[in-house]
């Protein structure tokens, strides 16, 4: 009876999802319905490498009440290490912007031959048609799409087996892509625009280049926006350092679940969440963003 009087009234927000536009597993219109089902109210749809999908994502979030904050994740290095930036809010016919992450997706796509020939030489069947079908029309095919024929072919038993045995750097399978500089994807993001938030950043070796000092030059130099602290690659010391850190830079901290669909099954639609002043503050970055470009 006093349940009510209990009830959390704080948005639940989730900064960091993906779709099958990129490597999840849920269209864009049903990753929504997932999401409200989920008691989300605020999501951020973050394929890498692309905005194709946000539109479908916004339309479904108007006709279900849930509100959908146009986003991408995009890939980008620092030191020759894979290192991902969320970007939201940007414009998102901007051309610079679209320029470069063509040129990202055009070596995503570039590189599927050259790893199925290593898989091939490494001993396990599989063809750049079968990947290409897999992807199913993706305009940003990714080794997720090659680890999911392998599951599909019974080679491995799921994506992240597929990662662990053939497709992480020094496995057979493993082929270098472009990715967009660091300082320079932060750059595009504010020139389309948008803010820009490092994701995990001391996730998956991220903390071997992403240490305090460069993440303070890049607020310094570059106006970096914010860090994902509340992310499963990160465990509570790990968390509690980046929302220390995060404090002393002024960066926004943000949290969201990576939701892939079935392709991550950890990674549970709100698992991790963003507050509602995190967001808030993003949001009038943007606005300043935006009045300032008028
Ligand atoms: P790519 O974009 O082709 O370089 O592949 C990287 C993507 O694969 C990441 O964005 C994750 O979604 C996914 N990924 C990376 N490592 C793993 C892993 N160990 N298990 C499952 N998925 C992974
Ligand atoms: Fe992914
Ligand atoms: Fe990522
Ligand atoms: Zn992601």
């Amino acid at each position: 009876m006093f349940d009510s009087f209990w009830h959390d009234w704080s948005m639940r927000i989730d900064l960091h999802t993906h779709s099958s536009v990129s490597d999840g597993t849920d269209s864009p219109t049903r990753l929504v319905i997932n999401a409200q089902d989920a008691g989300l109210d605020v999501i951020a749809l973050t394929d890498h490498d692309t905005f194709d999908g946000v539109n479908e994502a916004i339309d479904a979030g108007r006709r279900l009440g849930v509100q959908v904050i146009p986003g991408v994740e995009m890939s980008t290095k620092v030191e020759d290490l894979s290192i991902h930036l969320l970007g939201y809010g940007p414009i998102m016919d901007n051309r610079a912007l679209n320029d470069e992450l063509a040129r990202v997706r055009q070596s995503r796509q570039g590189r599927i031959p050259l790893i199925c020939a290593q898989l091939r030489e490494a001993g396990v069947d599989i063809t750049e048609d079968e990947v290409i079908e897999q992807a199913a029309g993706s305009p940003s095919v990714g080794r997720p799409h090659v680890a999911d024929v392998m599951v599909a072919k019974g080679i491995t038993k799921d994506r992240s087996e597929a990662f662990e045995h053939y497709l992480l750097r020094g496995r057979p399978g493993y082929v270098s892509r472009y990715a967009t500089p660091l300082p320079l994807a932060i750059q595009l993001i504010h020139a389309a625009g948008g803010v820009a938030v490092i994701a995990h950043p001391w996730g998956r070796h991220g903390d071997e280049v992403l240490t305090p000092t460069y993440i303070t030059n890049l607020v310094t130099s570059y106006g970096l926006d914010g860090i994902e602290v509340d992310h499963t690659d990160h465990d509570q010391d790990t968390r509690a350092l980046l929302s220390d850190l995060g404090y002393r830079l002024g960066l926004v901290r943000t949290g969201g679940s990576d939701y892939h669909g079935t392709g991550k099954p950890n990674n549970s639609l709100g698992c991790n969440l963003t507050r509602e002043t995190a967001l808030n503050e993003l949001s009038r970055r943007v606005d300043g963003r935006l009045t300032r470009m008028i």
